[in-house]
């Protein structure tokens, strides 16, 4: 894919369907940040409606349905309103200063298995659901999975915006509001399209990472694995060099000497590291 004079286009030339939101600012940004998002919507086709509605006062630059189909709204180098009040690495207001990408997806479900449910209320297979924790709260909830087709999708146009605007991060809108958002949530795959980022430049000598909260670490990539007792958890904001991957799981080496120890090689969970 391809940006030309701040709108998306395919590799064949085409266009990706442009509706314009009247939510947006005059204003002309310089994007340094993609947030990710999603709809918590019953359909792309309804979310559009809804982001390009004077009355809604948001919208995104993009709309990703689930079937991969692309939806622009807003120009690229516009102030779209999808992040609300929001800070991140001491910038307040993201909308300023990044790119909102909503993807198709009904969010949080209510219910147990066998009987999960939209806020609206429509029945979801337990074949679409992923039982995992809430940030906020550590407790197990319901997350609706996003579609192979439309996170390769997703992953595409992010590549392609990181590179276009050099974008220095990929957050998620959870990130950058963390007491009011829980979106894109734990169904969607934050690590691999951080990495998008992190292969940008492949020339620096060594890529720094700082741990995010106090973090375990272990002696392999998972929680059956033993934690190195001595260092665990490691501090937050112990900085890291990442030496491998596995899934969400990075292989690291701890570059702070924590509690006298030196020269620690273990594995950390990849959700709670950033690039530093
Ligand atoms: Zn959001």
């Amino acid at each position: 894919m391809k940006v030309k004079a701040h709108k998306l286009y395919r590799n064949d030339g085409s266009k990706v369907p442009f509706i314009r939101s009247p939510n947006q600012s005059s204003k002309i940004i310089r994007p340094r940040f993609l947030v990710m998002h999603y709809t918590a919507g019953a359909s792309a086709e309804s979310s559009i409606k809804w982001l390009t509605n004077k009355d809604a006062k948001a919208s995104a630059h993009l709309v990703i349905g689930r079937d991969a189909s692309i939806t622009q709204l807003v120009d690229f180098n516009r102030k779209a309103w999808h992040a609300g009040k929001s800070r991140w690495r001491g910038i307040s207001g993201l909308n300023s200063h990044s790119i909102g990408i909503e993807l198709d997806n009904p969010g949080i479900l209510q219910g147990s298995p066998g009987n999960w449910r939209t806020s609206w209320g429509r029945l979801t297979p337990d074949s679409d659901v992923l039982i995992k924790p809430r940030d906020s709260d550590n407790k197990m909830v319901g997350w609706h999975t996003y579609t192979e087709a439309q996170l390769d999708a997703a992953r595409e146009v992010a590549l392609t915006l990181v590179r276009h605007y050099d974008l220095e991060e990929i957050v998620g809108h959870e990130d950058i509001a963390p007491n009011r958002k829980t979106d894109p949530g734990a169904a969607f795959p934050m690590t691999s399209f951080q990495n998008l980022v992190a292969g940008r430049d492949d020339d620096d000598a060594e890529d720094l990472y700082e741990t995010t909260a106090a973090l375990n670490i272990r002696k392999g990539p998972g929680t059956e694995f033993d934690k190195f007792a001595d260092v665990s958890p490691l501090p937050k904001g112990t900085q890291l060099s990442v030496l491998d991957s596995q899934g969400v799981w990075r292989k690291v080496d701890v570059i702070d000497i924590v509690n006298g120890e030196m020269d620690i090689v273990g594995w950390v969970h990849g959700r709670y590291i950033n690039r530093k």
